[in-house]
């Protein structure tokens, strides 16, 4: 009996024993294919770098004395080593499995396990060198003959650097990676464990600190917009490890997943498009070349794909989509959304993108910082994004005017002025936020900045997006501008629906009624206005907003529209309807959208046609639009649509602190009147919408 048992032990551990084994020989693989796929070209310089290796086993260009901070000379030679590697276990190398590699291999192996090469910036010693061994360790496991033990443990032994728990962000991750290859070098359970644990541990709702928000947005460099750069960043390094991980005990599980998910396919994704995404979501990393573009977003898709093939019609669909230069209306969509952490919003629909971003004193406002975004003072004041095609300002912002970024109430001065504080800083203002039904709603913000006030209201509908400013007061000594749009120009500039634009730049006082359509998006007048075009070519460089760029001259010919308010504006308005997607202007439509109040207290418009009222109250009273009389005891942003008989009341705080808000609503036409008070939600859901179906027009 007891020689049964004990034999049934053993043999349950000797199982066990093999199942890890599996599992460990399953994650390399993946590491091993993902590396082997993902580096093909190293192979006709793995030969000249094999034949160049000397005796010592040392490469004599490379500096090994050298301690440098940024780029670190000794870092090459596991760079080398690694392609040497790749070389040695591709089956399609010239030289796979040849001993003659094998033996060049381990003279480098050896002469780095038997020196200590160290930079001065901890990050090459603690984070770059022993990833770099790491995946050639690994790599290695796939070659015919192996490094000897004596040697992969002196190498190990360097990779024992770096505590993932004492750092954050992407430093945490880095350290953790290499912790990870260091537990299947050595086969190690625990160690896996716990570097899966600190892989995975982004993948959480976070209030009050960075990474993923409640909204679904995602924070860096404190409460700053990073949906992409960081946030993209937090992507492609966690899918890549859920890949490894894939198919074992150690697999992510579903309720991270989800949340991963989430934030790819509803969040980041959707702000692509036809390869561009929104420039709003990308912090100082707009003064980079080519950031905007997004075709290497693919790879995420792609190990999706491996993770959770149960989307595999999701994931393909994602990829053909960023495969391929799709025509402009492919994805049919009607999506709104407001983060109410992210100060931002986003209008989605088949033909066209229309997001804006805000700030408030919970949110950063765009920073500059490592000599880039010298410019970006304005980049967080209400700035609008209009795509139709996707490119509309791919690598504009080299000839950009910075005082006139699209969307913006600012001072326009003779130059564009440097923004002074580094690293990012809370806005001014505390009213910022959104009401939103997911299909349509409002956002607006108080701009206070740079001794410019103004209130800043979007209305959007599904074709139109209504833009309000009120109460622009400004005593400095500039000129006070709002600026439409400031894209690439692309097409004829027509003047409401027949006269070209005669000169390059004009000054033109506008009617009531006039209109402008350029490259697709309209532009229409509901009130007279000033307004200034200009429609010729923009000079710049990438140095004059990112000091480590290029100073060659960039040039290209722009369209700029604004609105001028003159100097020291007291209580200044204005009023224009972006209809993007089009190619000429519906007249009629436009009269069904009918603008009640455009002041200090409240900015109220109505669509006639969609039967939807939506107001950005600002001072509690009561206030008619249309047929509607709506007292407020709160400041509020609040939608009413009607659905059959049925009324939807949405309501969105935008100082994120009250616990209730009281609101009476009379329409006699629709047969109501009723006092409703309403729990607005708390904590990380503050500023999010709040709705009440309960409104009868019977
Ligand atoms: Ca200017």
């Amino acid at each position: 009996m007891k020689a049964i048992l004990i034999f049934f032990v053993s043999f349950g551990l000797l199982l066990a024993k093999a199942q890890d084994k599996q599992t460990f020989d399953r994650i390399k693989k993946h590491v091993y294919d993902d590396e082997h796929s993902s580096a093909m070209s190293a192979n006709n310089r793995a030969t000249v770098w094999s034949n160049q290796l000397t005796e010592t086993g040392a490469w004599s260009d490379i500096d090994y004395a050298s301690k440098s901070i940024s780029l670190w000379p000794p870092g090459e030679h596991l760079e080398r080593l690694r392609a040497l590697i790749l070389a040695y276990v591709s089956p399609e190398s010239k030289s796979y499995q040849q001993k003659r590699l094998y033996d060049k291999i381990l003279l480098a192996a050896k002469y780095w396990a038997n020196n200590r090469f160290e930079s001065t910036n901890w990050w090459h010693n603690e984070i770059a060198s022993p990833k770099a061994i790491g995946v050639c360790l690994i790599l290695m496991k796939f070659g015919k003959e192996r490094i000897p033990a004596a040697v992969e443990a002196q190498l190990v032994k360097l990779m024992e650097r770096g505590d993932p728990y004492t750092k954050t962000g992407a430093n945490k991750s880095d350290i953790a990676m290499h912790y990870f290859y260091r537990a299947l070098i050595l086969e190690d359970e625990n160690l896996l464990a716990s570097a899966m644990e600190q892989l995975l541990f982004p993948i959480q709702l976070v209030d009050g600190k960075e990474g993923l928000q409640y909204d679904f947005s995602y924070l860096q460099h404190g409460p700053q917009l990073y949906i992409a750069g960081y946030g993209e960043e937090f992507l492609k390094g966690i899918s890549k490890v859920m890949a490894y991980v894939r198919e074992t005990s150690y697999a992510v599980d579903k309720n991270k997943l989800d949340l991963f998910e989430k934030f790819l396919l509803e969040t980041y994704l959707p702000i692509i498009r036809s390869r561009y995404i929104d420039f709003n979501v990308h912090g100082r990393g707009i003064s980079r070349p080519d950031i905007l573009r997004k075709d290497q977003e693919a790879a995420i898709l792609q190990q999706m794909q491996l993770i959770d093939p149960a989307k595999n019609d999701v994931w393909k669909k994602g990829i053909a989509k960023l495969d391929s230069l799709q025509s402009f209306d492919a994805v049919d969509q009607a999506v709104h959304k407001h983060y109410w952490k992210g100060d931002y919003t986003t209008h989605l629909r088949k033909q066209f993108h229309f997001n804006v971003r805000m700030a408030s004193h919970r949110t950063n406002k765009s920073e500059s910082g490592n000599g880039e975004n010298m410019l970006g003072k304005n980049m967080t004041d209400g700035v609008t994004n209009i795509q139709v095609f996707g490119p509309e300002y791919y690598n504009i912002m080299p000839v950009w005017e910075w005082d006139k970024i699209p969307g913006t109430t600012t001072r326009d001065y003779r130059g564009d002025q440097e923004l002074k504080e580094q690293w990012g800083k809370l806005a001014a203002n505390g009213f910022s936020g959104g009401v939103s039904n997911g299909q349509i709603g409002v956002s607006a913000m108080k701009v206070a900045y740079d001794s410019v006030f103004a209130q800043k209201a979007w209305f959007f509908f599904d074709k139109e997006i209504v833009c309000l400013g009120s109460g622009i007061t400004c005593s400095a000594r500039e000129p006070v501008v709002t600026t439409l749009n400031q894209t690439w120009l692309n097409g004829p500039v027509v003047w409401n629906g027949k006269e070209p634009l005669s000169a390059d730049s004009l000054l033109r006082n506008v009617k009531q009624g006039e209109y402008i359509v350029h490259n697709r998006v309209g532009y229409y007048f509901p009130k007279a206005m000033k307004v200034g075009l200009t429609a010729k070519e923009q000079l710049g460089s990438w140095y004059r907003i990112n000091r480590s760029r290029s100073k060659d001259p960039v040039r290209g010919k722009v369209f700029k529209l604004w609105f001028e308010h003159a100097t020291g504006p007291v209580d200044g308005t204005y009023a224009y309807i972006v209809v993007p997607g089009i190619e000429r202007m519906d007249k009629t439509a436009m009269q069904k959208l009918k603008i009640w109040h455009n002041t200090p207290a409240v900015q109220a418009v109505e669509h006639q046609a969609l039967a939807v009222s939506q107001a950005v109250i600002h001072q509690p009273g009561t206030y008619q639009i249309g047929a509607w009389s709506i007292q407020t005891d709160k400041p509020v942003i609040l939608q009413i649509t009607k659905d059959d008989d049925v009324f939807k009341l949405d309501v969105a705080d935008p100082f994120q602190k009250e616990k209730t808000v009281r609101l009476h609503l009379v329409n006699k036409k629709g047969k109501v009147n009723e006092t409703v008070e309403i729990a607005l939600p708390q904590a990380e859901y503050a500023g999010s919408t709040v709705s009440k179906t309960m409104l009868s027009s019977h």
